[in-house]
């Protein structure tokens, strides 16, 4: 079972062999700039079950944690495709819009609330975290 995707523009696909270990919602600052004022949705798959076809442009940053981030986006059409963070490179960040439907993922978890707009509504069924939450527990192979 796995799952397929790509950009707006078709530039850049992405076929995934594997189950996610988490499926969030993150609503900081640096994720509204991208998600246009919400939030992102991202599948977080290990970074063995990822092929990339095509060329993607990104930009890194230090996160409060210490760790760079790095998004990558499609350079043609914006997209906003992948992130990962310099900790953890066995586990890469799909963002969900990027995969092709009908699929079965959701978000379980909502983090950094604090920096939600007023007006965010974040479904209470999710698991929520003000900032940062403890790192997914490691992928078993
Ligand atoms: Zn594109
Ligand atoms: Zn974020």
């Amino acid at each position: 079972m796995g799952y397929t995707g790509r950009c707006s523009c078709g530039a850049v696909e992405v076929r995934i062999d594997g189950q996610p270990i988490a499926v969030r919602q993150c609503w900081c600052r640096r994720c509204q700039k991208i998600a246009a004022g919400g939030p992102t949705h991202n599948a977080i798959f290990r970074t063995d079950d990822i092929v990339v076809e095509g060329v993607t442009a990104s930009d890194s940053y230090v996160a409060d944690s210490g760790n760079t981030l790095t998004r990558s986006h499609c350079p043609t059409c914006g997209t906003p495709m992948f992130s990962g963070s310099s900790a953890r490179p066995q586990m890469r960040v799909v963002r969900l819009g990027v995969l092709d439907q009908p699929h079965d993922l959701k978000p379980t978890m909502a983090i950094w609330t604090s920096e939600a707009p007023e007006w965010a509504i974040i479904d209470p069924a999710m698991e929520a975290f003000p900032a940062q939450p403890p790192a997914p527990p490691s992928p078993q192979s």
